[in-house]
């Protein structure tokens, strides 16, 4: 890129920055995009949304940042992309088959063109002029042959190439999936992986009448870090408690990023018991990470989480599930952070009518 080019870059990003300042919203990676494609006017439709959304005094929640970002700008945000790659697939895979029913036809036709051939010698020797007949029938099938190769040969050609662009296809489909369900920043699961893996777990907690505990989890203090060492290094910080909380479960368990600087974490056929003890393993965990920047050898001290937990009831809905795992968390930070809650926690500070 030309030097002005860069600082056009650097001078815009700055605006975004600022501008978000003002408007108090944290220039997170989402809402940076969200907003640096407002500023820069590259999607309109985005910023058509933002200005009846403000011009309606409407204030810049989360919800409505993340939701924002999620249809206008994040990969999956055209559906109509995937939209092209699915119907390109079906294109294919009907030319392919059209391609296998002449096929079809013509292997019919050749072993017509044998059973003819056959007749004609039987015919060629009780006949007066049989080594004529015989030659006229044996150029006429070797032609028939000889046609019937190529076509093979083509055909052949042509399944390979179509194999192939199925295969690019399909790998493309597989990428945009991937894409549309990880986190960038931390590699996790995104909001849609945590809903939709909550919802396949919820099922097969009800159809097992297993138990299923949920862990939502929010870093400490998170602001004060990134008010301290700056975004960059906030993220990075991100990165290491979501590596940290993957290594942390088993494999069945799921780790997503469920917003901001905060995880939730599926534990299927667990205990609200065995779900306290795998959350408080989690705090420890991170908790134990030193951050360090290696360049320099800074040490940034640690980083605690608060972490609450619920167990799904047969029946309930995902969002009075989370809302339960999402009131032990605050009822955790409230008693000072770094430390786990468990719904029956809640319970115990309620009025007597919980009783
Ligand atoms: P608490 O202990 O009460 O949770 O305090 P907190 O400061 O963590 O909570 P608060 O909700 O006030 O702030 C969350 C902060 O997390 C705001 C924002 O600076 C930071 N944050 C959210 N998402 C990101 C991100 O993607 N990257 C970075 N670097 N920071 C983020
Ligand atoms: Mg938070
Ligand atoms: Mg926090």
């Amino acid at each position: 890129m030309s030097g002005t080019g860069l600082q056009k870059v650097k001078a815009t990003a700055m605006a975004v920055i600022d501008d978000l300042a003002t408007r108090k919203v944290p220039a997170t990676p989402t809402n940076y995009s969200v907003w640096y494609a407002h500023v820069t006017g590259e999607n309109p439709a985005l910023s058509r949304r933002i200005r009846d959304h403000l011009g309606n005094n409407h204030p810049l929640s989360d919800e409505v940042l993340d939701e924002l970002w999620r249809r206008h700008c994040s990969p999956m945000g055209d559906p109509a992309t995937v939209a092209q790659a699915s119907d390109r697939l079906g294109r294919v895979l009907s030319e392919l088959g059209r391609e296998m029913s002449a096929a079809g036809e013509d292997a019919g036709r050749y072993s017509d063109a044998i059973r003819n051939f056959g007749e004609s010698v039987v015919k060629a020797f009780a006949a007066p002029d049989a080594a004529s007949l015989l030659q006229d029938a044996t150029r006429a099938m070797l032609l028939e042959t000889k046609r019937m190769a190529e076509q093979n040969r083509s055909l052949e050609s042509k399944l390979q190439s179509a194999g192939g662009e199925i295969d690019t296809l399909r790998r493309d489909l597989e990428e945009m999936r991937r894409e549309a369900f990880t986190d960038p920043l931390t590699g996790v699961g995104n909001r849609k992986t945590f809903d939709r893996v909550l919802a396949e777990a919820m099922a097969s907690a009800r159809e097992t009448a297993k138990p299923l505990t949920l862990v939502m989890i929010d870093i400490d203090h998170f602001k004060k870090f990134n008010d301290a060492h700056g975004h960059v290094l906030g993220d990075e910080v991100l990165k290491i408690v979501a590596r940290t909380l993957v290594a942390s479960v088993k494999g069945r368990d799921t780790v997503a990023r469920y917003g901001g600087e905060e995880f939730g974490v599926i534990l299927p056929e667990t205990s609200l018991g065995n779900g306290y003890k795998v959350a408080d393993q989690l705090r420890e965990a991170v908790k134990a990470k030193k951050i360090v920047i290696r360049s320099t050898g800074t040490d940034l001290g640690r980083v605690t989480l608060s972490l609450g937990t619920a167990v799904y009831r047969a029946g309930e809905a995902a969002t009075s599930f989370v809302k339960r795992a999402d009131t032990a968390l605050y009822f955790a930070k409230r008693n000072g952070r770094d430390r786990v809650a468990d719904e029956n926690d809640v319970q115990d500070i309620l009025p007597s009518s919980a009783a």
